[in-house]
């Protein structure tokens, strides 16, 4: 075991997209950051699908830090023309198909069972899904041609704060072998990119509070090849082929998402309410999700010659997805969104709210330094109100089921927030922004349409109450709905979302 002890002005835990990204900005403005993974890359890492609101953040990212491989990752076709070695698929928009139980799918003229809802118009400006393992190992290298300081295979084994100073002492410790390294060094941020692992929050005593959270879900996923296609009754008005998504197949209470890269992989998971602890323990038991999905015929048909190929291990579990901690900034220390909280992959809100925590950190950090603190305390405040406002947003979409109307008209509140939070981003609209905030949690008027959805639809007792419940959202956001997510006359085919994301990502 060797000692060493230096000085840098940031250790970041976690080398996933969101750690790597921050790590590089912050590097090419002069700071000396140590980056840390307990794991090594390539690695598996769940969380895949993009939206334009991602793509958009990337971008500005891109722009306003000079990072111009990585805006080749803001659209699926440029993507493929500049880093075609990193792997990911093609993601027109979102799709809903309802099964049930041991009936083949069917569809009508009306498509009654199934929504699709285009971001895009094209694949070229389309959005992507991440093969996260390619994704993550192409930034963490970016960050380290950019002059970060890498440590895989490490974690922290102690860390101490002297405020008078605001300075941290850590050691690392290097995991995976008797004679790993182990090393003091001194930093003045210790930034927390570790995700699920929330590795600062334990450090400092950040506590848990997420009581109130209204989502219980729990999942189980993994990456499969041999996956079947599902594209049923494609017709002309469609706005796409129902593979070229982000799928969404819903059962009575939960769905199960698919994935599909461009190298055959394709990332598939079941996410069931958890309502019972005795329902929690099951999640992780050997159980195929093969044999779980055996109840609804199409589904069985397109896992039937599907095979685990990732992670090494087999599938991987949560009893309880939803999570969230009390603050996302403190003395010496900060939290990406993901290490504060989450909620669900319903909605696909993860990657946007990474890269939007990575922007609002990267401006407080690098600004002097009574504007970071403003910058962070307020940035503290507003994480865990954001996650409480996608709680509130994804809560809905299950409480409707199992009304197909009704889960499209719980969704359809989210789509007019990611909308409404496209357009700030597109127009450049910085007042909007702040005044509105992430997905439209600050936007008191969205609020109040989600309050009284949600007070009438905590009164619905039955299935029909929940169909005519979905017909007053629809009277309720028809003045707010650009591309008409819940009018009759759409057949349930919405061609592009409202924002013309390409002339914000013309390169
Ligand atoms: C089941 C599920 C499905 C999801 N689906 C989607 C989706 O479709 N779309 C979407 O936008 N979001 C989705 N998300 C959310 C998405 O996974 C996160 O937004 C994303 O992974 C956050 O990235 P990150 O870089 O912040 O952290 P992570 O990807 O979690 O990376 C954390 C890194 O920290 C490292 N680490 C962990 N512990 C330590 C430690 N003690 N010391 C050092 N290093 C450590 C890990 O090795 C890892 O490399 C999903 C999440 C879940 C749970």
């Amino acid at each position: 075991m060797s000692e060493g002890q230096h000085f840098v002005d940031a250790v970041i835990i976690g080398s996933g997209f969101s750690g790597s990204l921050l790590a590089r900005i912050l590097c090419s403005r002069g700071w000396r950051i140590v980056l840390i993974d307990r794991g090594r890359h390539p690695r598996f890492a769940i969380g895949e699908s993009t939206t334009p609101i991602a793509d958009l953040l990337l971008a500005e990212l891109a722009h306003n830090y000079q990072l111009e491989d990585v805006a080749s990752l803001a659209s699926y076709g440029a993507w493929k023309q500049h880093h075609p070695e990193v792997i990911c698929g093609l993601k027109r928009g979102f799709s809903y198909f309802q099964h049930e139980r041991g009936l083949p799918f069917t569809d009508d003229q009306q498509h009654s069972r199934s929504w699709f809802v285009a971001a895009s118009r094209e694949d070229f400006w389309s959005d992507t899904h991440w093969l996260r393992s390619s994704v993550d190992q192409f930034l963490a290298q970016g960050a380290v041609t950019a002059g970060v300081d890498l440590r895989e295979q490490t974690q922290v084994a102690t860390a101490e704060f002297r405020a008078e100073s605001h300075r941290w002492t850590l050691r690392l410790q290097g995991v995976g072998s008797k004679s790993a390294r182990s090393e003091t060094l001194e930093c003045r941020w210790l930034i927390d990119a570790s995700g699920g692992a929330e590795v600062v929050s334990r450090l400092v005593g950040n506590p848990r509070d997420d009581d109130w959270m209204l989502t219980r879900t729990r999942a189980v996923w993994g990456h499969f090849s041999g996956v079947g296609d599902f594209r049923p009754q494609a017709a002309a008005g469609d706005p796409f082929a129902g593979d070229h998504a982000a799928q969404h197949h819903l059962t009575e209470d939960g769905w199960c998402w698919m994935l599909r890269m461009d190298n055959g992989i394709t990332s598939v998971g079941l996410v069931q309410p958890s309502r019972l602890p005795e329902q929690q323990s099951s999640v992780a038991s050997a159980e195929s999700l093969q044999q779980r999905l055996a109840a609804w015929p199409e589904l069985s048909a397109m896992m039937s010659e599907a095979v685990l190929v990732a992670p090494e291990a087999g599938l991987q579990s949560s009893p309880r997805l939803s999570r969230c901690r009390r603050s996302a900034a403190g003395n010496g220390w900060v939290l990406l969104p993901q290490s504060c909280g989450f909620v669900d992959p319903l909605h696909s809100t993860g990657i946007s709210h990474s890269l939007s925590g990575v922007s609002r950190i990267a401006a407080a950090l690098l600004a002097d330094s009574r504007s970071c603190s403003v910058l962070l305390q307020q940035y503290s405040r507003d994480v865990p109100a954001e996650i409480r406002w996608i709680d509130q947003l994804v809560a809905g979409c299950y409480l409707a089921l199992p009304s197909f109307p009704a889960f499209q008209a719980a969704c359809a509140l989210y789509f007019l927030s990611a909308i409404g939070f496209e357009q700030t981003l597109i127009e450049q609209d910085a007042g909007g922004r702040l005044r509105n905030g992430f997905l439209g949690c600050h936007d008191l008027e969205l609020r109040e349409i989600w309050r009284e959805a949600d007070r009438s639809l905590q009164a619905c007792s039955s299935l029909e109450q929940k169909q005519q419940w979905a017909v007053l959202v629809g009277q309720m956001i028809s003045q707010r709905d650009p591309v008409g997510l819940l009018d009759p006359a759409q057949r349930n085919r919405i061609a592009h979302t409202a924002a013309p994301k390409h002339a914000a990502l013309r390169p």
